[in-house]
């Protein structure tokens, strides 16, 4: 008889395929591959005492434990289940832009205020800043790229969007200014330029958070999956296999890897997607110019189910894209292919090109499909469901998670983010809305 292997500390084993919660196994990114050195840290092996423990080794568990330490003088405890920036974090495609609702500022302000709305976009073009800031402060090395984002329209009706919904600095652009600019992709009717946002390395901005915060005095301990969470007088208890951290207050910051099996508190409040990145070999200069894209600039689509693509530094091409209903190894096969076929539609001259890398992780939307940092209790504290935009808002809510946690108040988050993430309605259902939303927002695309 074969022994069934152990459930997933991390996630919500059952809805993907186990390789999407393969703690053992890191993801095979560019950004791995071309990582300085990362921080050395051990796993917990012993009972230790914190201020704050920190559930989650990713941007806004190492954010929350850089400002706890740094700006409140509290000495927090952060335990992850894989190595620092196994989930997202360190997976993602370096973009550090504004962002983080899946709602438009206009259906914020519809749904939740226009005092809300306002308050969200400050917070989240705060939040690149916020960025900037620590790659300054904190000699963090994440290779910058500036250039703000590019917004690219898929059709005449986006496009159209774009002119009308156009705020602040942001520029609209034809297809000809574009060319000029060195970012000619096939098939756009122009483009939203938002000066705001910047290319990053992924793994070595969380790497670099995770060094700036023990620096200051935040323990960091990788591999530590928290395998059992206890009320133990007024205070908490996180168990892992090699020990316990006790504190009197608890960070939960698990992105869409929400360990759901530890509490009912956790369970059904993120709905977790794939999303999935393909990376090709240094292209040549004559290769940059026979497309016309020579811009380092970042750049997404305005599709519902968005790409987004930028020139890296030393030349390769990355391009992303968001679905998939499964994490199987068939299915990431099937992906990889249909990832490819929108990436040579796009940029035909680089159909030669090979793909070196492919990888996916999960992002996490929520119900309400706004983001959420909140108190679950006056002890406990949570922010999650960045809908796929969490470089810059992940290290902006862990500051304001450090406010909440040292003073009990976070007063520049929006009301409706102060809230905790509401629970899907029949969260074992939540395949079944992801299946539905992707057939909507894949005809939406085909008819707009
Ligand atoms: C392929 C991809 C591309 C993306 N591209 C971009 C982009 O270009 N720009 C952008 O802004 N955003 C992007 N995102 C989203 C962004 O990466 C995330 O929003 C952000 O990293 C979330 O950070 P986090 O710290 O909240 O969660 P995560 O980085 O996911 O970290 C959560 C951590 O919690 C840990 N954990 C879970 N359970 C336990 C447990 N029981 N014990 C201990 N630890 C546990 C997990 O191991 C995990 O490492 C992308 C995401 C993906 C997957």
């Amino acid at each position: 008889m074969t022994a069934r292997p152990a459930a997933s500390p991390v996630g919500a084993p059952g809805l993907y395929h186990p390789r999407a919660y393969d703690i053992a196994a890191p993801p095979a990114t560019w950004w791995a591959e071309s990582a300085g050195p990362g921080p050395e840290c051990a796993p917990l092996a012993d009972a230790q005492h914190a201020d704050v423990a920190i559930l989650g080794g990713g941007i806004t568990g190492l954010s929350a434990a850089l400002h706890l330490a740094r700006d409140h003088g509290l000495r927090p405890a952060v335990l992850e289940a894989a190595g620092i920036g196994w989930g997202a974090s360190g997976r993602n495609g370096g973009f550090c832009v504004p962002g983080g609702a899946k709602r438009s500022l206009a259906a914020i302000a519809r749904r939740f205020g226009a005092g809300d709305a306002a308050r969200f976009d400050r917070l989240s073009h705060a939040a690149v800043d916020r960025v900037a800031g620590l790659l300054q402060s904190e000699a963090i090395a994440a290779e910058p790229q500036p250039g703000g984002e590019m917004l690219f329209a898929h059709s005449t009706a986006a496009f159209a969007a774009f002119r009308r919904a156009r705020t602040g600095d942001q520029v609209v652009l034809d297809p000809a200014t574009l060319a000029a600019r060195g970012m000619k992709a096939d098939g756009f009717h122009g483009a939203l330029w938002e000066p705001a946002g910047f290319g990053l390395h992924p793994r070595n901005y969380v790497d670099g958070l995770a060094l700036a915060a023990a620096r200051h005095g935040a323990r960091i301990f990788p591999h530590s999956p928290v395998i059992a969470w206890t009320r133990e007088g007024g205070g908490h208890r996180f168990r892992t296999a090699g020990g316990v951290v006790t504190a009197p207050k608890v960070i939960i910051a698990a992105g869409a890897y929400q360990p759901e099996g530890l509490s009912p508190r956790l369970r059904g409040r993120v709905l977790p997607v794939q999303s999935n990145i393909i990376v090709t070999r240094p292209l040549t200069s004559g290769e940059q110019v026979a497309q016309g894209w020579t811009s380092t600039g970042v750049a997404s689509d305005s599709y519902e189910l968005l790409h987004y693509f930028r020139l890296l530094p030393g030349g390769r091409f990355l391009f992303g894209g968001r679905g998939g209903l499964s994490a199987s190894p068939q299915a990431a096969q099937r992906f990889r292919a249909r990832l490819t076929r929108d990436f040579h539609r796009l940029f035909p001259a680089w159909r030669q090109v090979e793909i070196t890398h492919c990888w996916s992780g999960l992002v996490d939307l929520a119900a309400d499909l706004v983001p959420h940092c909140a108190k679950l209790d006056d002890t406990t504290f949570h922010a999650c469901a960045y809908h796929g935009s969490g470089v810059a808002l992940g290290t902006e809510l862990g500051a304001q998670l450090a406010a909440l946690a040292a003073t009990g108040t976070a007063p520049d988050l929006p009301g409706f983010m102060q809230r905790p993430a509401p629970h899907f309605p029949l969260p074992w259902l939540r395949k079944a809305y992801l299946a539905a939303a992707l057939a909507g927002y894949a005809l939406k695309d085909r008819l707009r």
